[in-house]
């Protein structure tokens, strides 16, 4: 059957901007086949200072969302050639990370510390609004000559010969769906995928803040008893937090007026960077986790929160997503130079036996930090801390531990592995210059 495009990724976050940029690119499907589907795209990121073309004004505040985004993560972004649509001098890349429990000061031997020079790379990643990823990924997939659908999903079907989307915008027919439509993914909904849910009883408060010390380019995370402490270091010299805690508490604190909320978290980060105050709104994200079962259904694949939400505690969730995307590429270009339908059962099932165990994995071990670390006084907190210490103090566990957090280590997808781009399209001049 012939249908309106080959590939139809639902979802213009970053992990779904960047699945159809990349695919664009390294698919080796023709762009004008591949259409993005967002009911934001109508205004590309304009709205808050982005503009489709991946800018952001210069004197734009930083955004209230960032991700930490690995090595991996970068050469992933570069290979969809949204790296370099990327406002540089928005990003801040961050050279140490310090991670310690409660019960020990910040600066103590039972931390678990590390730095960029010590594994002999420029940096341990870069801090990036989520909304830059989006608009920069975007940019990418329109410049290649993607279509970009301004819509909302409200129905889906397939079968065997094609895949029928239903839009607010009008209805469609591709030959593989990308359900990259975030944590209450509509695509796995209406294919009643099923899908494992947790509830931490944790909300995460993210906030800016300006602090008395400067960041260092350095990545803070203390472990409380009701949770883990963030500090993100920001490109203009101001930090992003994530404060996870339980629900009641998370509630409390939201509550309070600015300079109360400065205080409580100065000494919940105690004092690390010294006194804080808040640069704008504070905003509450419900943590929970949730697992899909599988990653295909006919004719439909799932990348990023679509298909699996997990503990903020490591900044790993997009990372997680942009490897779904590499991997679901991956095997499309593959499956595609060999004539093969890119929804065709064979190729998707090949995705899922790539990326869910991974993907499981890394859900559970996030929950299980949190439920190891996040200890209060007493001997769990007591051995928590020294968990930490013990795995700061060996250099081997160290490094390693850095190098999995960064992508280096671990099965990670070609296209997010260093070296030229591979098979279906050149590297980007502009990438040199990156
Ligand atoms: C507090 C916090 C801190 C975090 N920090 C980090 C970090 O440091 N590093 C990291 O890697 N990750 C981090 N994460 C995780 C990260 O934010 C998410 O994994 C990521 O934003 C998910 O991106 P996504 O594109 O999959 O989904 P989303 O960003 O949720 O995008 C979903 C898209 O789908 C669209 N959509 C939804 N429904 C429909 C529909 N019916 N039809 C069409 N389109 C639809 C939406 O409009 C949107 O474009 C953090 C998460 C939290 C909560």
């Amino acid at each position: 059957m012939d249908t309106d495009f080959d590939v139809v990724v639902v979802g213009g976050g970053p992990n779904g901007a960047t699945a159809a940029a990349l695919l664009a690119r390294h698919g080796g499907i023709a762009p004008a086949r591949i259409a993005l589907v967002a009911p934001e795209l109508a205004i590309g990121a304009a709205a808050s200072g982005a503009t489709a073309s991946g800018a952001i004004s210069a004197d734009a505040p930083p955004d209230l969302r960032v991700a930490a985004i690995s090595r991996a993560s970068e050469q992933l972004l570069r290979n969809a050639g949204a790296w370099q649509q990327l406002p540089q001098g928005r990003l801040c890349a961050y050279e140490r990370m310090r991670i310690w429990h409660e019960s020990a000061p910040a600066d103590g031997p039972g931390t678990l510390a590390f730095s960029a020079a010590e594994l002999a790379e420029p940096n341990l990643g870069y801090i990036v609004e989520n909304r830059a990823l989006a608009a920069a990924a975007l940019a990418s997939f329109s410049e290649q000559g993607g279509r970009v659908i301004a819509a909302r999903l409200h129905s889906l079907a397939s079968d065997a010969a094609a895949a029928r989307l239903g839009t607010d915008q009008g209805a469609y027919t591709a030959r593989l769906v990308v359900g990259a439509d975030g944590a209450r993914s509509q695509v796995r909904e209406l294919l009643a995928l099923p899908v494992r849910e947790h509830d931490y009883g944790q909300a995460a408060i993210v906030a800016n803040i300006a602090t008395a010390k400067p960041h260092q380019h350095t990545a803070w995370q203390r472990f409380l008893g009701s949770g883990p402490l963030a500090f993100l270091p920001l490109f203009d010299g101001s930090s992003s937090i994530v404060w996870s805690a339980g629900n009641t508490l998370a509630e409390e604190l939201m509550a309070l007026p600015p300079v109360e909320f400065a205080l409580r978290l100065e000494a919940a980060s105690d004092g690390v960077l010294g006194a804080t105050r808040l640069i704008g709104e504070r905003a509450l994200v419900p943590l929970r986790r949730a697992t899909a079962v599988t990653l295909v259904g006919l004719r439909v694949a799932l990348v990023g929160d679509a298909a699996h939400v997990i503990h903020p505690l490591a900044g790993q969730g997009v990372n997680l997503g942009f490897m779904d995307a590499a991997a679901l590429c991956g095997v499309l270009a593959r499956g595609v130079a060999e004539r093969e339908d890119p929804g065709a059962a064979r190729l998707l099932t090949r995705y899922e036996q790539e990326r869910l165990t991974h993907d499981t994995l890394m859900s559970w071990t996030m929950s299980a930090f949190n439920e190891v670390f996040a200890r209060g006084p007493g001997p769990a907190g007591w051995m928590a801390a020294r968990l930490l210490g013990l795995a700061g103090a060996n250099a081997t566990v160290r490094r390693a531990f850095a190098r999995r957090a960064l992508g280096l280590a671990g099965e990670v997808p070609a296209l997010a592995q260093r070296g030229p781009a591979s098979a279906t399209h050149p590297v980007d001049p502009r990438e040199a210059a990156c």
